[in-house]
């Protein structure tokens, strides 16, 4: 049994249920939908697909949802290719009538930028494949050089890292897939470009708004990925339920060369405000093609585990590559074999923010647990909190968690080390935790004579 999770992301290559039950049974335990991509009736049935090979397979399997988020994307009449050096115009849609279908222009989509731009400011356009900079602000366009050679094309992201954006945290293409999100129960949502705590208390509120009491909230997943995002780090975990390092735009914002490190602040921080952390992109991208990984991918997936992450996350090997279910046997077998080296030995490491009353209550089970060299620890959690706080001291003993909420079951699929039991409609505590009992002895997991430690949560 791993403990840390895998995120698989759904698409083409895994949109059928029998290689999404092949993924599952070789280590999937979250599904991502990508919302940049895809129609909703297309995710509704990914969604049903998964909720019952969850029923099937009687295993918890939490559903992602991400959102695009405010992108800004380029239009151009044709694609224009460039030498280092060349120069282009850039503007912005608005003013589109002042340029013919021939001009070699590059419009940037989104209204309200153009004026920002200064001399000196890059433009990275597709995943910084493409480098533009500022020379010459005139009204209306500016003149920028290209940095390198290359082409650009119609519709692809850009990222201005010098440049004040105040973009609103949802367009109206995300309003419309956070709410579709929550009527169908997705378990966490994705908010990409996260700038501070206030963009994430805004999706909160909207979604309390639109429940209005009416079920559970899903929970908010940050995904790290804008300078700014560095700079407000603590006060964004602080406003979030979990944390992702969303590597591939963090490296085109920031320098590529500090993404490990940003990788393990941000791991140590979500640590020490016990948020559930996933590392993502490129994990094993060569799998995309080949049917193995590189030595370096092997590395990357085992130095996340001794970060601590509680998930990793594939993207486009499990979406769109040829080998989506051997990708997530491999990941999982690294996960396993470095989780048995004594390299993934965590607790020294950890430095958690124990200033709350009930993790103090929670470190002295975790304490309990180490001491006697317990086998297991039954945890009975009903809204998951309690669960996710004992995960976070990384126990040894097996961490086996009773609940009877269907949501809390799913959710805790993405929390490290955590086997949630799903007891449906049993409110009684005491019956609850025998009925656990038993069936964990049914399974072989436990023997009578072993040690454990049993806790009730609060909550
Ligand atoms: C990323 O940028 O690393 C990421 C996970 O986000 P997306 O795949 O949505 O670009």
């Amino acid at each position: 049994m791993k403990h840390t999770k895998i995120v698989a992301t759904l698409g083409p290559a895994s949109s059928n249920k029998d290689i999404q039950r092949a993924m599952i049974k070789s280590g999937a335990n979250v599904f991502r939908l990508n919302f940049s991509h895809g129609e909703h009736a297309w995710h509704r049935q990914m969604i049903n697909q998964i909720r019952e090979l969850s029923e099937e397979l009687v295993l918890p399997i939490a559903i992602l949802g991400d959102l695009q988020g405010p992108r800004i994307r380029t239009e151009v009449n044709f694609p224009i290719d460039l030498k280092k050096d060349f120069m282009v115009k850039v503007s912005d849609l608005s003013h589109r009538k002042a340029f013919s279908a021939e001009d070699q222009i590059v419009y940037i989509d989104t209204p309200g930028i153009l004026e920002n731009l200064q001399e000196g400011h890059r433009l990275l356009i597709e995943d910084g494949l493409m480098q533009v900079v500022v020379t010459k602000v005139h009204k209306g366009f500016v003149d920028a050089q290209a940095k390198n050679d290359g082409t650009i094309k119609n519709r692809k992201g850009i990222i201005l890292p010098d440049t004040p954006i105040t973009l609103p945290i949802l367009s109206d293409k995300d309003k419309a897939d956070l709410q579709f999100m929550i009527d169908e129960g997705v378990n966490y949502i994705g908010l990409s470009f996260v700038g501070s705590a206030q963009d994430v208390e805004t999706v909160r509120h909207m979604i309390e708004q639109y429940l209005d009491g009416k079920g559970k909230p899903p929970l908010l997943c940050s995904k790290i990925e804008r300078d700014i995002a560095i700079k407000n780090l603590a006060s964004i975990v602080t406003a979030s339920d979990a944390v992702m390092v969303a590597r591939g735009d963090l490296g085109i914002e920031m320098p590529e060369s500090e993404v490990v490190i940003l990788q393990k602040e941000i791991i140590a921080e979500s640590l020490r405000q016990m948020r559930p952390v996933i590392v993502a992109t490129q994990m094993m991208q060569s799998m995309v093609g080949n049917p193995r990984p590189t030595r370096a991918e092997v590395s990357d997936v085992s130095n996340a585990v001794i970060d601590h992450a509680d998930a990793v996350m594939l993207s486009e090997e499990s979406a769109a590559g040829k080998y989506p279910v051997e990708t997530v046997a491999t990941m999982c077998e690294i996960i396993e074999k470095t989780e048995e080296s004594r390299f993934d030995d965590l607790y020294q490491a950890l430095d958690l923010n124990l200033k709350n009353e009930y993790a103090v209550v929670i470190r002295s089970v975790y304490e309990l647990a180490q001491s006697y060299k317990a086998k297991a620890i039954l945890l009975l959690s009903m809204s998951g909190f309690t669960a996710r706080l004992i995960s976070h001291f990384r126990p040894d003993a097996a961490l086996s968690v009773a609940t009877n909420d269907k949501r809390t079951w799913q959710e805790l699929a993405l929390v490290w080390g955590i086997e949630a039991t799903l007891f449906d409609g049993d409110k009684n505590l005491n019956t609850l935790m025998a009925r656990f009992t038993d069936k964990l002895k049914g399974e072989g997991r436990l023997s009578s004579g072993d040690q454990v430690v049993v806790f009730s949560g609060r909550t």
